[in-house]
């Protein structure tokens, strides 16, 4: 590094940036005295260069390993562009190419060289880096997207598991692991498949500041709700749905109204895909129709909006779908389209899975996205203890922070759903509860002879989502509680007591979904 005075000195000279990103240079020093490393930084946080600028200030070649072809591509040729020697080696090349990359990595030209997993424990390959580590020296084996080792990640990939050959064959190189996947989980897996020696963890905040997050009631006119914010928007952006038909109708209704954009998703041809994607991250059209197929590894640093039509599966993946948007740390935004609809059409997907304690995972976890669609609460301090992460909130950059809801009393109606779960003696889930509040004619009502009690009809001014919100919304503020069995039971605390007793008044923020369903001329 002699011949730079610091390290911001090669950061400008190699990548002409001013200053490092929060935990950038403290990894950067970490790797440069050869520790291993475990960095878990959100997406758009910066981990490339954790890796780039040790590998351009060591002697020796930084191997890199990438899961995507495209992702390998778009890295290379930016580093190129800045004029940094970086290569990759993948199936797309001719041997001819492959041999006279080969040859520039033997004569010192390449300082980063990008591979797929499947290639580095390819035959041939191990011979030739087996020549690189006595000719040149390895400097570092870099494994980006290290969440691929792990079952417990989102995005499984077999062949990383034998990335601890490597460790075993180049016992002295030291091992990078980069990650966006923020549980402990995937974390201890990570470190343990790749056999890290004792690594330097760094777990950056999964803060975004410069997104904005926002819930809409998804109106019967989803669709001109959708054109609307499109045209409102400046920049590009992707719009997520759950299924492909829905993606093909979206993406043909938006061209209709003028709008550039395509479709992805798992039904088209890998051509199609590849041509969308290209098109999208080259600014040909401006908005991604997709499923959740597309994403992983995209690059496009300046998607100013990412739109959930429909619901997203958990937080976990509506973090990073979300993610997508505002990389290049300029004001984006995220929203999510919310209807009960939504929530049946879920739950009836979830009905019909074979597996007990997969349904039990899945209610779970749609649980936690209507509490995060449904909170009042800071939507930042709502995702981030989804990770673990404490956040004060009043970040001013979401919904709930600009425009705090009204806050309604309804503990007359919340006496009346707690006293009726009482009454079912805490065996029954909201459902049932909701239906005998409402007076319900169902039959296990009254086998059950819940026909009979006080509390049987006394709801009848409300409609089953109301009570639906109402009974979330008391689970949110911890006013009662549900089994995790996956019956959901509902049992009373001491706080449902306090309710019961009128020690304790239950406000809740109305943003009643189904009133302004009905009037959807708010639209406009
Ligand atoms: P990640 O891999 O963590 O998702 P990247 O490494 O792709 O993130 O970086 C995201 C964006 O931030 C890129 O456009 C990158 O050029 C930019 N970037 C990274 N470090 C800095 C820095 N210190 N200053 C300015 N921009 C940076
Ligand atoms: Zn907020």
């Amino acid at each position: 590094m002699s011949q730079f005075q610091s390290l911001e000195h090669a950061l400008k000279r190699f990548f002409g940036y001013d200053s490092f990103r929060p935990g950038q240079r403290q990894i950067i020093q970490q790797a440069l005295s050869n520790r291993d490393l475990l960095v878990v930084m959100p997406t758009g946080g910066g981990k490339s260069l954790c890796f780039q600028l040790p590998a351009l200030l060591k002697p020796g070649l930084t191997v890199v390993v990438s899961p995507l072809i495209a992702l390998m591509q778009d890295q290379v040729e930016s580093l190129q562009d800045n004029g940094i020697g970086a290569t990759f080696l993948n199936s797309s090349l001719s041997l001819a190419q492959v041999r006279s990359r080969e040859q520039d990595i033997l004569n010192c030209r390449v300082k980063l060289l990008y591979v797929a997993p499947e290639r580095l424990l390819s035959e041939k390959f191990l011979p030739f880096l087996d020549l690189v580590q006595h000719k040149i020296g390895i400097s570092a084996i870099a494994i980006d997207e290290a969440h691929c080792v792990s079952e417990w990640g989102h995005d499984f990939r077999p062949e990383y598991r034998q990335l601890q050959l490597l460790r075993y064959r180049y016992p002295n190189v030291p091992f990078l692991a980069l990650t966006a996947t923020a549980t402990e989980r995937v974390r201890q897996d990570i470190i343990q498949q790749l056999v890290l020696r004792q690594p330097n963890i760094h777990i950056a905040s999964f803060n975004r500041p410069n997104l904005y997050y926002e819930v809409q009631p998804k109106l019967k006119t989803a669709y001109s709700q959708l054109l609307q914010q499109v045209r409102a928007a400046k920049g590009s952006g992707i719009v997520y749905c759950l299924s492909r038909k829905r993606v093909d109708e979206i993406a043909f209704r938006l061209q209709q109204d003028g709008i550039k954009a395509l479709p992805y998703h798992a039904g088209l041809s890998d051509e199609d895909r590849t041509s969308n994607q290209r098109r999208f991250i080259r600014d040909d059209v401006q908005v991604m129709v997709a499923t959740i197929a597309f994403g992983m590894g995209i690059n496009k640093p300046d998607v100013r909006f990412v739109i959930h039509y429909d619901l997203p599966r958990n937080l976990e993946s509506y973090y990073q779908e979300a993610g997508r948007a505002g990389r290049d740390g300029e004001p984006a935004s995220c929203t999510i389209f919310f209807s009960y609809g939504d929530i049946k059409t879920i739950e009836y997907i979830i009905d019909q899975k074979s597996d007990p304690q997969e349904q039990r995972i899945a209610r779970q976890q749609l649980r936690q996205v209507i509490d995060y669609t449904e909170g009042t609460d800071c939507r930042r301090t709502i995702q981030l203890s989804y990770f673990g992460e404490r956040f004060e909130g009043n970040c001013a950059n979401c919904d709930n922070c600009r425009f705090p809801k009204p806050l309604e009393d309804w503990t007359i109606e919340s006496q009346k759903f707690l006293s009726c779960v009482a009454r079912c003696k805490e065996r029954f889930g909201m459902n049932y509860i909701i239906d005998v509040l409402r007076g319900s004619k169902n039959q296990k009502i009254q086998q059950n002879g819940h026909h009979e009690l006080s509390t049987y009809g006394i709801g009848t001014d409300k409609s089953v989502d109301d009570w639906k919100m109402l009974a979330r919304s008391l689970l949110h503020q911890g006013l009662v509680d549900q089994t995790s069995d996956g019956y959901s039971v509902l049992k009373l605390n001491a706080l449902s007591w306090e309710v019961l007793r009128r020690q304790r008044e239950v406000k809740i923020a109305v943003p009643t979904v189904a009133v302004i369903e009905e009037s959807p001329q708010r639209v406009a």
